[in-house]
């Protein structure tokens, strides 16, 4: 295992931050798997989960069995992880300036295109590592002053050249799901299997340039502009919800890190006996399939329905109580599909987001994303 420290520039004199990145294998070996857990702040499962892969790795490492290089930062947000608000963890978004930490990382299409005008050759494997070291040159280019865009910088630098990404996050009460492109549906099919999620979440664009769409549809947009040459799409990256904020244990943690060392080893980066038994099948859904329930008036919430279930349209999910005027309001799935989150409060203010339902439709467009 290598250690290495990346220094933050700081926002505050006396202040300062860094993000630790441990190396498995070989530098520069391939596949290159990137593991970042925690982005938002005050998700833990994920962080949990990254010890212990970092501690399984040490020993596959130690045997030799390591032929990739996996990259794991299970501090991905030392800034979030730092803001608390009279005792509660607020590490969704930045105090700073309001955005959300898993959005805004920068589009490195554009930038990346220019540097390879003239260049790309019709071999593909050639254009795959002029692609890599165009983008790398992108990233170094950016922009950073200030400690929150230096943390996005340093994160995109981490992972830009990687085949693997995975983003470790949770929701608030949820069964296991993921996020991912569309074009990369099948390739995620087996980690979400192994993980045993409920809802693997498609879209080609879902707004606002998260964390796992900045390092892998790059790709996409780069074989679109150059549409004459082959550009195979050289990095499958996913947004991976570990259940809800609380569910944080050992089992869990060891449960999660043996299907990630079991799609590390799928994917060629580790050398292991994998299990005589395919895990269930998990199908994707489009994320515009997604419904999201809202509180269409205030009130204490009482969830009929538990994460995992499967709704059908018409069903109450929940009831909210209006404890002044004692009234009751149920609240209905307009799909059917599995509700694969819910908020973990329990009264609402009007309009508030309550709950998820994955249905197989098509449904929204625009910003696919919570907020
Ligand atoms: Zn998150």
């Amino acid at each position: 295992m290598r250690i290495e420290k990346i220094e933050l520039p700081f926002s505050t004199s006396g202040t300062s931050r860094s993000l630790q990145v441990m190396r498995f294998g070989r530098a520069d070996a391939r596949p290159k798997i990137y593991v970042q857990a925690s982005l938002h702040a005050d998700e833990i499962p994920g962080m949990l989960t990254a010890v212990r892969l970092c501690n399984r790795l040490a020993a596959l490492e130690a045997e030799g069995k390591i032929l990739g290089e996996i990259v794991v930062v299970p501090v991905a947000n030392p800034i979030g992880l730092a803001q608390s608000i009279q005792g509660s963890a607020f590490g969704r978004f930045a105090l700073a300036d309001g955005t959300n930490f898993n959005r805004h990382f920068a589009e490195l299409s554009l930038p990346a295109a220019e540097r390879l005008r003239g260049r790309l050759t019709h071999d593909a494997a050639e254009n795959r590592e002029l692609i890599r070291e165009a983008l790398r040159a992108s990233v170094q280019a950016l922009r950073a002053t200030d400690e929150i865009s230096a943390l996005r910088r340093e994160l995109l630098r981490l992972a830009i050249d990687a085949d693997v990404v995975l983003d470790l996050h949770c929701d608030s009460e949820a069964v296991t799901h993921l996020y991912t492109s569309t074009a990369h549906a099948l390739r995620a099919a087996p980690l979400a299997a192994a993980l045993g999620a409920k809802a693997l979440l498609t879209a080609e664009v879902s707004g606002d340039h998260p964390f796992d769409e900045a390092v892998s549809r790059t790709w996409l947009e780069l074989a679109r502009i150059f549409s004459d040459y082959p550009i195979a799409h050289s990095c499958f990256a996913t947004t991976v919800e570990l259940r809800g904020d609380v569910d944080v244990s050992y089992a869990l943690a060891d449960h999660d890190t043996a299907a990630i060392l079991y799609f590390a080893t799928l994917e060629g980066a580790i050398s292991m006996a994998l299990p005589p038994a395919e895990p269930d099948a998990v199908f994707a859904t489009p994320l515009a399939g997604v419904l999201p329930l809202s509180a269409p008036v205030a009130g204490i919430v009482v969830f009929e329905c538990a994460v995992g279930d499967w709704i059908r349209r018409g069903e109450i999910v929940a009831r909210l109580v209006d404890p002044i005027s004692l009234d009751e309001t149920a609240l209905t799935s307009d799909i059917d599909g599995v509700l694969f989150a819910r908020t973990r409060t329990r009264y609402a203010i009007a309009g508030q987001r309550l709950a998820k339902i994955a249905g197989r439709d098509p449904i929204r467009s625009g910003k696919l994303l919570s907020p």
